[in-house]
């Protein structure tokens, strides 16, 4: 019994009121710090999560290749990054978003057990479209990556050519009218856009974007970057309406109204549009009169600031659509 008050006593002088004060104070620093990394995690949760993605890893069980060609409009804000998985097992990244949404990207790939890219697209220099590209490149292995032959000098741009040079990712400069061969016979993906020896330069760099028209059956989607009306006039100029139609048609420039012209669109007489802009964005996309334009030919329209990601699905005779919100 001695022994034990003795013990009690001395730890009382363990916890002695300078400690608690001590205490008190650290504690205070705790909660403190807590919030404000809260704070800023609920701010912009993406850079924290990356990194929690890093560590984590990007390996995951591979998910079986879809019945269909499986297109996914991803929703990265006021930016573009559409992902497609083929029945054949291949998949294809067209954009890349703000540098912001890498993590979004990588956890969204995760997801299917996807650690190798077999073909990657950039469509145009723009950061909205390549920001997480670099990030990306050194997390991927890459097939092919194609890009359109007009530089920038932008940090985002650079970073992706460092990338790609630091990765060894075989690079091609692409040109319409050509194809792109990712490996899957029973998908054919043309490029209908830029065409060599066509000054897009004085028309802005939204012009020099690559036009994919990807095929899987008796369905097919056009991916028109941010390709304006003088894009859209150098394609009609040069190829057939057929070449040019699409169940699918992904909206020119966040359904800007310098795209989609009312020529352009009935050339390409989609089903279904679909479009990839922020919610509340400055620019105002899509435009009223994108809008106006879809509502004349009765083409309904599905945009990621509303519905959040849109995936699509080609099934070789028709196309449906699942979004992520209502
Ligand atoms: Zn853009
Ligand atoms: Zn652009």
């Amino acid at each position: 019994m001695g022994t034990q008050k003795t013990k009690k006593r001395k730890r009382r002088t363990v916890f002695s009121p300078l400690f608690e004060r001590k205490w008190g104070v650290l504690g205070t620093f705790c909660i403190v710090l807590l919030l404000l990394f809260l704070a800023i995690y609920l701010a912009n949760p993406e850079p924290i999560l990356n990194k929690i993605h890093a560590l984590a890893g990007v390996s995951a069980p591979p998910v079986p290749a879809p019945d269909a060609l499986e297109v996914y409009v991803l929703d990265v804000g006021q930016g573009d990054c559409i992902l497609l998985r083929t029945p054949g097992g291949k998949a294809m990244l067209v954009d890349a978003g703000e540098a912001i949404y890498a993590a979004r990207i990588k956890r969204f790939l995760y997801g299917f057990g996807i650690t190798r890219l077999d073909a990657v697209v950039a469509t145009h220099p723009h950061t909205d479209h390549i920001g997480s590209m670099a990030e990306l490149i050194s997390t991927y292995e890459i097939g092919t990556f194609y890009l359109p032959d007009t530089p920038h000098t932008t940090e985002s741009y650079l970073n992706m050519l460092e990338a790609l040079e630091q990765a060894h990712v075989r690079t091609k400069t692409v040109y319409a009218p050509g194809t792109l061969d990712l490996g899957d016979k029973d998908v054919s993906i043309r490029i209908l856009s830029p065409f060599e020896g066509v000054d897009y330069n004085a028309e802005g760099m939204n012009n020099w974007s690559i036009v994919l028209r990807v095929q899987y059956g008796e369905t097919s989607i056009l991916l028109t970057g941010d390709a304006e009306a003088y894009a859209e006039g150098v394609m009609r100029a040069n190829l057939k309406d057929q070449d040019l139609c699409a169940t699918v048609l992904k909206l020119g420039h966040h359904g800007g109204s310098t795209s989609s012209t009312e020529a352009f669109l009935t050339a390409v007489s989609p089903e279904i549009a679909v479009v990839s802009a922020g919610a509340g964005n400055d620019y105002g996309h899509p435009h009223r009169e994108t809008l106006a334009l879809l509502a004349k030919y009765g083409i309904p329209l599905y945009r990621t600031d509303e519905s959040g990601t849109i995936k699509l699905m080609l099934d070789g005779s028709g196309v449906s659509v699942e979004t992520e919100r209502e």
